[in-house]
């Protein structure tokens, strides 16, 4: 028995629990990809995604890969060679973006700010009145910093520039409104294995009508062909031309999992994200610790609280790990030994596993 290994309680930034209801779902017999009992599934999870994006963009499908293969398709798909790329840096997520625009060729532009902090319509208008940018790219929920990026006018600031906006959802989808439609956002890509609750292996991606004009307008042909969606429309359309074999089971998991999601509703999956990260706000603060993140743009998915002066990061997460089965994460670059990283995220999000994880610190320290 190589699979031989403890249960975890997964309280990092992902992957969160799996419910139960997705891994059997998973475990029902492959079809092909050509099956038209398969493509009845592609149909309700495209479906199923449009309501979880808050979208009714045609062009919207799980993308094979993770997150970042969402990233990959966000950005191949829109830059050509010399393309000005305006990204908002202020964590890691935000970081890889960058490198992957320059790969494709893009000139990026940065906006920069310290990690934990996010940006100000001010901060984004000045550096587009400079110069106008084919793309403004943000993440939604940076998962490195606990930061939550509001969204309210940057569609529009955007789009006065001739831009579209791109925006990283990956840790937001699922557990915090998106708004795809109502904030205007262009380019939309998440993963399955944050607040989904899916395992990695499926990155949903949604494009604006804008944004599809964009794809048409194109002068050359995707550098990357894998996640060319010109070839993946035509097979997550009605053509159903084959390009690559789907994850098939990977499909049954995110089938069940998004009618998980939408069996709870959206409203009420938010509010218990929300509800259960004030707890454990609540319960950190109430052990002496200082959270990172400022209240007004804290994330509920994923909660970074400042390691006391004294303690050792590791020697905690390590007996987290091994005394109590209990994954949390330490920081990334700046903020590694600094801060700790607790996702509540999905099926991850409930009450008794806030309890558990603030019984075991409390002991620990
Ligand atoms: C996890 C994450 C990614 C990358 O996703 P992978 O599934 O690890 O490829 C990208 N952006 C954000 C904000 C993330 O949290």
């Amino acid at each position: 028995m190589t699979l031989d290994f403890k249960p975890r309680l997964l309280l990092g930034p992902g992957p969160s629990a799996t419910h139960p209801r997705i891994l059997q779902a998973m475990a029902s017999p492959t079809i092909g990809y050509l099956d038209p009992q398969f493509f009845g599934i592609m149909d309700q999870v495209q479906d199923m995604l449009r309501a979880v994006f808050e979208t009714t963009n045609p062009l919207t499908l799980p993308v094979s890969g993770t997150g970042s293969a969402g990233m990959e398709a966000a950005l191949c798909n829109f830059i050509e060679p010399g393309d000005s790329v305006l990204v908002g840096v202020n964590g890691f997520f935000s970081q890889r973006m960058c490198e992957m625009a320059g790969r494709y060729g893009a000139e990026v532009r940065r906006i920069e700010k310290p990690w934990g902090e996010v940006f100000a319509l001010e901060d984004v208008r000045e550096k587009l009145e400079k110069k106008p940018a084919k793309l403004a790219a943000f993440v939604h929920a940076e998962t490195s910093t606990g930061a939550l990026q509001p969204l309210e006018g940057l569609g529009d600031l955007v789009h006065a520039h001739g831009g579209l906006l791109l925006l990283d959802c990956v840790t937001s989808l699922g557990g915090m409104p998106v708004g795809i439609d109502q904030n205007g956002v262009d380019i939309a890509y998440s993963g399955t294995q944050k607040c989904l609750g899916v395992p990695p292996g499926l990155a949903p991606l949604t494009i604006s009508a804008r944004g599809q004009a964009a794809l048409m307008a194109r002068r050359s042909k995707v550098a990357n062909w894998y996640l060319d969606l010109s070839l993946l429309s035509k097979y997550w359309g009605k053509e159903r031309a084959y390009h690559h074999t789907v994850p098939i089971n990977m499909i049954y998991g995110l089938l069940e999992g998004l009618n998980i999601v939408l069996e709870e509703g959206l409203e009420v999956r938010w509010q218990r994200h929300r509800e259960n990260a004030e707890l454990l706000w609540a319960g950190l603060e109430k052990m002496g610790m200082s959270l990172f993140v400022p209240r007004a743009y804290r994330l509920p998915s994923l909660t970074t609280v400042q390691i006391p002066t004294g303690v050792e990061d590791l020697v905690v997460r390590r007996r987290l790990l091994n005394d109590y089965n209990i994954e949390i994460a330490g920081g990334f670059g700046p903020l590694a030994s600094k801060i700790w990283r607790i996702g509540l995220m999905g099926h991850s999000s409930r009450r008794e596993n806030v309890t558990l994880l603030l019984a075991a610190l409390r002991e620990i320290l």
